[in-house]
């Protein structure tokens, strides 16, 4: 197919372009034929306008890089806003639980895990299913062609949530890429369960048809002690490179100086398991949340960046806003910081980091939309990152960064498309006109989006966005 009359990011935004993909690929980018004035269709004595308009074609689309989660809960998300009874369609299918009792009262980190705990033992298979469903529809909607989707399995799921997300897969085969990740979000070495818990996670493991599980996460911060924590890394390290997965730990979750920084201790196992000569090519580590690191001086970050990359480590961090900024820092008096972890200081120290969502409509984060384009324009404010280059670099954070992470491309962290690129790409309509409630009668201009900055720093809706794929 020929795209015509184009915008392509990081090029002069008054240049307009034709671009001839086919078969997933940017094939020729060439100047466009057509008209390259943006403007407005001349007004009529039907539809008078104050505006002084010109005659000119339809306002030109930018084209991006599509959009990636590279974490994202399927299991857990919308538990808090399905609201599956009030929906006439889902009647009959089975009794849908309810978990409308389970919104925040204190807001805490642990009445969040108490909360979703007592919602796990509700989970009905059905109910898994339209839920992961109706994230990755909206995902899909809003620009994402791939994720990292968390499914946890421990000693009261068991592998219904994995099931779900199996069938999801399925479902969403072709259209979204989604690499299921085997979550141990309880205790795998330490509390009553955790024997139990790590011999349902390896069970599913074991039992899983090929490819079904990609990725292997635990939780070391919900031990109850350093050393149980400890092993949990070490067995998660060991099991991921014996089965060949991707490894995606939560980790360093807090704000608390006299807790040690446990990312040390990953690099640590992961130097002395010999991950970079044992690990299949492609497979990479990424470490979730990581509040604590905000607390480090520059000293330690320097160190930090230079021992990943001398011990030749593909570890990527992951940043967390939504969930970090309800969760962190809540004492209700004196130090009351916002703490998520510095994604755009760590990429310009030369570590790899992105942004994702985390969670949508659980006790962990009520809040968003999942959109990560949101979430790019919430790192404008809460990075402080006002600059253009600021700007193509967040959009990086929720694309072509978020996909290098989770081990779905190598190399390409620009927003600019070339000639040659594979891949889905991500049409942003822009609209002629303002679109007025109440029929005003008049026509007004609509702003056009010719720039990421444009698309970062003021979220297109979902309707005017558009996937292209196949050609
Ligand atoms: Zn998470």
């Amino acid at each position: 197919m020929k795209l015509q009359n184009v915008i392509l990011p990081g090029r002069d935004p008054k240049s307009r372009w034709d671009v001839d993909y086919e078969n997933d690929t940017i094939n020729t980018i060439t100047p466009a034929v057509a008209s390259t004035a943006p403007g407005c269709t001349a007004s009529s004595s039907n539809n008078p306008s104050p505006f002084t308009l010109e005659e000119s074609p339809d306002p030109s689309s930018l084209l991006l890089p599509p959009l990636c989660h590279p974490h994202i809960h399927l299991d857990k998300a919308y538990l808090l806003t399905c609201n599956a009874q009030h929906n006439p369609r889902c009647a009959g299918t089975e009794t849908l639980p309810e978990y409308t009792d389970l919104a925040p009262q204190d807001g805490s980190f642990k009445e969040a895990l108490e909360f979703t705990a007592r919602a796990k033992q509700r989970y009905t298979p059905d109910n898994l299913y339209l839920r992961g469903s109706q994230l990755l529809g909206t995902s899909l909607g809003q620009g994402v062609t791939s994720c990292r989707a968390f499914v946890e399995l421990d000693h009261v799921t068991g592998r219904k949530c994995l099931d779900a997300a199996v069938k999801s897969k399925k479902m969403f085969a072709g259209q979204m890429h989604v690499q299921i990740c085997a979550f141990a979000q309880d205790p795998i070495y330490s509390t009553e369960h955790g024997k139990e818990n790590r011999l349902v996670l390896s069970r599913a493991l074991e039992e899983c048809s090929e490819g079904d599980i990609e990725v292997l996460g635990t939780t070391p911060y919900v031990e109850n002690s350093r050393e149980a924590s400890l092993e949990n890394i070490k067995w998660a390290v060991e099991t991921a490179l014996t089965r060949g997965l991707h490894l995606d730990f939560h980790l360093d979750y807090n704000l608390d100086r006299e807790q040690s920084v446990m990312t040390w201790d990953v690099l640590q196992v992961l130097k002395e398991k010999r991950w970079k000569d044992r690990a299949q090519p492609g497979k990479t580590i990424v470490l979730g949340h990581c509040t604590r690191l905000t607390l480090c001086e520059d000293e330690e970050m320097e160190r930090l960046a230079k021992t990943i990359k001398e011990w030749q480590l593909p570890v990527h961090f992951v940043g967390l806003p939504t969930s970090d900024l309800f969760m962190m820092g809540r004492s209700t008096s004196g130090d009351r910081r916002r703490g998520t972890m510095r994604v755009l200081d760590m990429i310009s120290r030369g570590m790899d980091a992105c942004l994702s969502v985390n969670n949508v409509g659980n006790a962990f984060t009520p809040w968003g939309t999942g959109d990560p384009i949101a979430l790019a324009s919430l790192g404008v404010g809460v990075y402080q990152a006002g600059t253009e280059e600021d700007a193509e670099r967040l959009y990086e954070c929720v694309s072509t960064r978020a996909r290098r992470a989770i081990g779905l491309d190598s190399e390409n962290d620009t927003v600019a498309l070339s000639e040659g690129r594979k891949g889905e790409v991500l049409l942003v309509r822009n609209e002629q006109w303002v679109g007025c409630p109440g029929h005003l009668g008049i026509k007004i201009p609509a702003r056009q989006r010719v720039s990421v900055r444009d698309v970062v720093w003021d979220p297109p809706d979902v309707g005017l966005r558009q996937m292209v794929r196949g050609g």
